[in-house]
């Protein structure tokens, strides 16, 4: 382990929460005060507080209005049209409980002004407090959605309206006359209360927010003073425009995101400066001997792009530190060549090398495509997957440590503590669309900082390469090998399948082979979808001219691979399948993708599986069979695919249609959580506060300066547990 320097990379300590100071001394307001102690709060709110994750005053600061309502203007009654969030000053004229049937009640007030009535409702009341709170002849402030009455005739009414009983001509207070925030409620929380503890907080702590951003970023890009920025985040100025609120686009709501932004990637900027680039590792030489009889070998060139690739790889292996190299490709841009290629320059230099795959299924194609020319060249390659028997495991991991295996494939099993390599000098993790971000940390403890090569398959939207892989340099294969043919995509309603099933019909007869995908293996009570074995059985009997097999998950390796091999060979015509050919399958006479119930699938899916065919000098098509009725987003999926095949372009439809949090999956993933930016809509701002974060690294590798104090207290203390600063290599 490489000596961790400074103390920006010591673990941070949770904060701590000052219980209850003794009366004697007033204490001082601190933003780390508990918020139970905060007017207003007590020990019940701050029990529902922290089920919105809220502990302190400054979790409670960062707690944004998720929308706003307009009520700067006031309307009279008369001017209100249904459907309107209105606004307006009103003298009660009525008020009771009206009974609705044997069960069900409903207080009603009826409010007017000089130019007519609008009838309240409430449905949940305790009808003494309400009696009395709308005694008849008070004045008072209603706001919210008008609409009309269901009764015929009965005029306008507000369900659950806001009200606020005031003197006549009372002057603006927090719910009126201004643009109001509305927060995240949680039950037993009302919206009235929470907004009363935000204005207690904004004005009392918000105040106390220490300033952290360079003087000169802040000048630069014009961004609003930190204090500033919060308090009118929560309680907007007057003319500030309500359709800005809403789009996250105000002065202030911008410097928000943009510190956020910018701290991550000052995170990322030093990590990569102090984690991957500062720590020794082991130059290799390149384009030795090795790598010369297999570049004979091969029966084509390398493209351009796998030319270039390989050369920025080839000069990371040459410096004396560890490589850390994304390697972003489409499915079918030649991946696995680059990966063979750098493999081999470690084995060259008397280096174990390691390939990682997310599943067995892919560990041992990557294994088969490697075999040959391993074989060839004398190089010794072993599998590593926890579906090896015992004996033979145990007989491969022995290799693994003797130094007799030169490559080793593998699913995480080979990260596992009991195998121990005898030299690792380089790992390829082929994530494909996985983002293990924590894999890829605990591989590295294997050897001595080994070089890492991550391969991503689904090609990421670039504000996410951006911040998850951030730390990382990058290298595109942006390239397809010659030859490919563009696929054709279609899709057909379930009703119109026998259509695509002609058409594979009439391929396969031209000698072409073609998948059929399913979502599951067999019936599930749960879910009433096409399986895979009804599928085979049904195209059983409709060609029964045709050569079928069936391949799943749950049979075993051998049968997997015979049947792989039968594909392979051409020896079988249609491959039903389940996802588990979902990657790294290479079958370049198979030109025929048809997906049954394409709605069932992921975007990124969808994408991975049309990557199958479109690898031989046929043209390809994919037919995505979806069964009605389809929801909004199967709808905004297949249209995706319909509309392009550039995986780039589909990657950024998938997280405006999945959102961030979905299209990451797991918060274990290693993304860390943003409160105020936003992937899809922040782009520009994570472009922008990555190149002010990456150059100040550069400027100031430590935050040394006095001028940054502040900002490596704040690195420290907010982004030292989720960005994992501690737990590098
Ligand atoms: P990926 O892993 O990026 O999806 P593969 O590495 O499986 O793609 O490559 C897809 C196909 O392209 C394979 O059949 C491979 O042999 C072929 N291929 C790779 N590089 C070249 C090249 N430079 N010229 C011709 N074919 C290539
Ligand atoms: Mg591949």
């Amino acid at each position: 382990m490489p000596q961790k320097p400074g103390p920006l990379l010591q673990q941070t300590q949770n904060r701590i929460i000052p219980m209850a100071e003794n009366k004697s001394a007033p204490p001082k307001p601190s933003l780390a005060d508990s918020i139970q102690y905060v007017k207003g709060v007590g020990p019940k709110r701050a029990g529902l507080l922290e089920k919105l994750g809220i502990a302190c005053v400054e979790d409670a600061l960062a707690l944004l209005p998720h929308r706003y309502e307009d009520r700067s203007r006031v309307q009279t009654i008369g001017e209100i049209r249904p459907g309107e969030f209105a606004t307006f000053r009103a003298t009660i004229l009525n008020a009771g409980t009206i009974r609705l049937g044997r069960r069900r009640k409903v207080f009603e007030v009826i409010f007017e002004d000089d130019t007519g009535t609008l009838r309240g409702k409430w449905f949940q009341f305790r009808e003494p407090y309400m009696k009395e709170r709308f005694a008849i002849g008070r004045t008072c402030i209603v706001s919210g959605k008008a609409k009309d009455n269901t009764y015929l005739g009965a005029g306008l009414e507000i369900v659950h309206p806001d009200v606020e009983i005031t003197e006549e001509d009372a002057p603006a207070t927090l719910e009126i006359g201004r643009i109001v925030p509305v927060y995240p409620a949680t039950e037993g929380l009302h919206q009235k209360s929470l907004r009363t503890i935000m204005k207690t907080l904004v004005d009392r702590y918000a105040p106390l927010l220490e300033e952290y951003l360079p003087a000169d970023v802040m000048k630069r890009n014009k961004l609003t003073p930190r204090v500033q920025a919060y308090q009118d985040t929560h309680f907007p100025p007057p003319g500030t425009r309500a359709d800005h609120l809403h789009l996250f686009r105000t002065r202030q709501q911008v410097r928000l995101v943009f510190e956020e932004l910018f701290l991550l990637q000052v995170g990322l900027a030093f990590k990569r400066k102090h984690a991957w680039q500062e720590v020794p590792g082991r130059a290799l030489i390149t384009r030795g001997e090795l790598i010369h009889r297999f570049v004979k070998l091969l029966q084509f060139e390398y493209t351009g792009a796998q030319k270039r690739t390989l050369g920025e790889i080839m000069d990371d292996l040459e410096k004396p530190r560890p490589m850390h190299r994304l390697l972003h490709g489409d499915v079918g841009s030649g991946k696995t060549l680059v990966a063979l290629t750098t493999l081999l320059t470690a084995v060259d230099n008397n280096l174990q090398g390691a390939m990682m795959a997310p599943t067995e299924l892919l560990a041992e194609q990557h294994y088969l495509n490697l075999l040959p020319y391993c074989n060839k060249l004398g190089v010794k390659l072993d599998l590593l997957t926890s579906a090896l028997p015992a004996a033979e495991k145990q007989a491969v991991q022995e290799r693994i440590r003797t130094g007799e295996t030169q490559i080793a494939v593998g699913t995480h099993a080979l990260i596992q503590k009991d195998v121990d390599f005898h030299d690792l000098g380089l790992v390829v993790i082929d994530e494909q669309h996985r983002f293990g971000v924590l894999q890829r940390e605990a591989i590295g403890k294997k050897g001595t900082a080994p070089h890492v090569l991550i391969m991503t398959a689904t090609p990421i939207p670039r504000s996410l390469a951006l911040t998850l892989y951030g730390d990382m340099d990058v290298s595109i294969l942006d390239e397809m090998p010659p030859g490919r043919q563009p696929i054709a995509t279609r899709s057909y309603d379930a009703k119109h399948r026998d259509g695509a099933y002609q058409l594979l019909h009439e391929e396969i007869k031209q000698g072409r082979q073609a998948y059929v995908v399913c979502p599951l293996i067999e019936e599930s009570e749960a879910m009433p979808l096409k399986t895979a074995q009804e599928v085979h059985a049904d195209l059983e009997q409709r060609f029964s001219d045709l050569r079928l097999a069936l391949i799943h998950g749950k049979l075993k390796k051998e049968e997997r691979q015979a049947i792989m091999t039968a594909f392979n060979e051409g020896r079988v015509d249609i491959l039903v399948a389940t996802t588990v050919i979902e990657v790294g399958i290479d079958v370049p006479n198979a030109t025929m993708m048809l997906i049954e119930h394409a709605e069932r699938f992921g975007l990124a899916q969808l994408h991975q599986l049309r990557g199958r065919v479109g690898r031989g000098g046929h043209a390809s098509h994919c037919l995505l069979v979806t069964y009605p009725p389809l929801s909004e987003d199967a709808e905004a999926r297949i249209d995706a695919m319909l509309k392009s095949s550039d995986g780039f372009i589909i990657a950024e439809q998938d997280l405006k249609i999945r959102g961030p949090g979905d299209f990451l999956g797991t918060r274990q993933a290693g993304m860390p959580t943003l409160r105020f930016a936003d992937l899809v809509r922040d782009l520009r701002m994570i472009q922008t506060t990555r190149k002010e974060a990456f150059a100040l690294i550069d400027r100031d590798p430590w935050l040394k300066d006095p001028g940054h104090q502040p900002l490596r207290q704040t690195l420290e203390d907010k982004l030292g547990g989720r960005l994992n600063l501690l737990n590098i290599l």
